[in-house]
């Protein structure tokens, strides 16, 4: 096992090695993932296939800057899979502040992941309304967008211009199918990120094939 900048471990499994991370809750497992004993800590096998920003780490992002305690802004939660890792990730002195307007997932992620991890926040709202999400306080150092919906390029921005510290980074994942259906998909990447270059400088894009078909994470820093 490799300890890469101290969030990311790769861990041997059947003669392959994989992302994992600390698990921030020993014992306790939010999607069935592998959890992996090495010495006296306990890992969490971190799945490409259910997580776009696995995805991302194998197919060769540059920067996480997703931390030791960061403090991240996650809009679009859903039943918290992924946030589960950020969680790990920023540990005990960081904080995540989840974002959900769904109410049927968002209950399944306050029983499975926010009742056990003292640094998540769940905030049940519209991503379009930041200013209601009464419980986040200062800025944040990481933005993490997922949300699927035609505007949420614009929503990212909207939310960066009220909570992202300057220097901080927006990860913002790309559905080019949930854009526009008709369009070429690196068409649509490339309307998005212009979109972003008035406030933005686009560090990387990174397609998420083959784990995910017509997505892609774009990393800019505010
Ligand atoms: N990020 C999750 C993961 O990796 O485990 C998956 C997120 S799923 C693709 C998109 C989620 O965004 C859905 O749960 C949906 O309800 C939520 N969503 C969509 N529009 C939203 C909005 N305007 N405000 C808050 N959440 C929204």
């Amino acid at each position: 096992m490799e300890n890469d900048e101290g969030n990311i471990f790769w861990i041997k499994v059947d003669g392959e090695k994989k992302p994992a991370t600390l698990n921030l809750v020993p014992g306790n497992q939010v999607y069935k993932e592998k959890l992996v004993k090495v010495k006296d800590e306990e890992f969490r096998i971190w799945d490409p296939f259910r997580s776009k920003l696995a995805a991302a780490i194998i197919n060769g992002l540059e920067i996480l800057p997703i931390v030791r305690k960061s403090k991240v802004l996650y809009l679009g939660v859903s039943t918290g899979t992924t946030a589960s890792h950020v969680s790990d990730i920023v540990g005990p002195s960081g904080i995540v502040f989840c974002v959900e307007h769904a109410s049927r997932v968002a209950r399944d992620f306050l029983d499975r992941v926010a009742a056990h991890r003292s640094n998540i926040v769940p905030i049940l709202q519209d991503a379009r309304n930041p200013k209601q999400y009464f419980s986040v306080y200062g800025t944040v150092d990481v933005v993490y967008v997922d949300i699927a919906q035609p505007d949420q390029t614009e929503i990212a921005i909207l939310n960066c211009k009220t909570f992202l510290k300057k220097g901080g980074y927006l990860m913002l994942v790309i559905k080019t199918r949930s854009i526009d259906v008709t369009k070429d998909p690196a068409q649509i990447i490339k309307s998005e990120i212009k979109k972003l270059s008035p406030d933005f400088d686009v560090i990387q894009e990174i397609d998420l094939y083959p784990y995910d078909k017509d997505h892609a994470i774009v990393l800019a820093k505010y």
